[in-house]
């Protein structure tokens, strides 16, 4: 259960505190040079938007993702319903919280991909790059937006 708690931590509620970590080296495709004395990235990956083919592929990835969340929470919630074991049920509880707020995140990323403004940053409109939406579907800031957000 400790793995799975993580997993649906990573994808949703430690999301932003995490991005920091993970950012550079694994959303680029490839090292880039970093000046330390700005805080805005200019490669030119980061102002094209997705294209349909990859927009498709996120679409899959997020959607395949979903039925195993809700799988996962059907699960979850049939061995609440079976537990007799106080602290047992409220770990598993947790879990179906964790696991609702991941189901509610796929669902508005695939509305997202509908309305046409996935891939967009919710802040400034600008793209986010494929590389960072692959390692971070729900992603909805750039990283530079994102950044601000977490000095907030
Ligand atoms: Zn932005």
């Amino acid at each position: 259960m400790t793995d799975l708690a993580l997993g649906i931590a990573l994808d949703s509620a430690l999301d932003s505190a995490l991005d920091s970590a993970l950012d550079f080296g694994t959303a680029l495709p490839a090292p880039q040079p970093w000046d330390e004395r700005t805080s805005t990235m200019t490669t030119s990956d980061e102002f094209t938007a997705i294209s349909e083919p990859q927009t498709q592929a996120m679409r899959a990835d997020l959607e395949e993702q979903l039925q195993w969340r809700e799988v996962q929470l059907r699960d979850l919630r049939a061995a609440v319903d079976g537990g007799n074991d106080d602290t047992a049920r409220l770990a598993l509880l947790a879990d179906v919280a964790a696991t609702e707020r991941a189901v509610a995140e796929l669902r508005r990323a695939l509305e997202r991909i509908e309305e046409g403004s996935y891939g967009r940053c919710a802040d400034c409109a600008g793209a986010i790059p494929f590389g960072r939406l692959k390692i971070r579907p729900l992603a909805r800031y750039c990283i530079a937006c994102q950044r601000r957000h977490e000095i907030r």
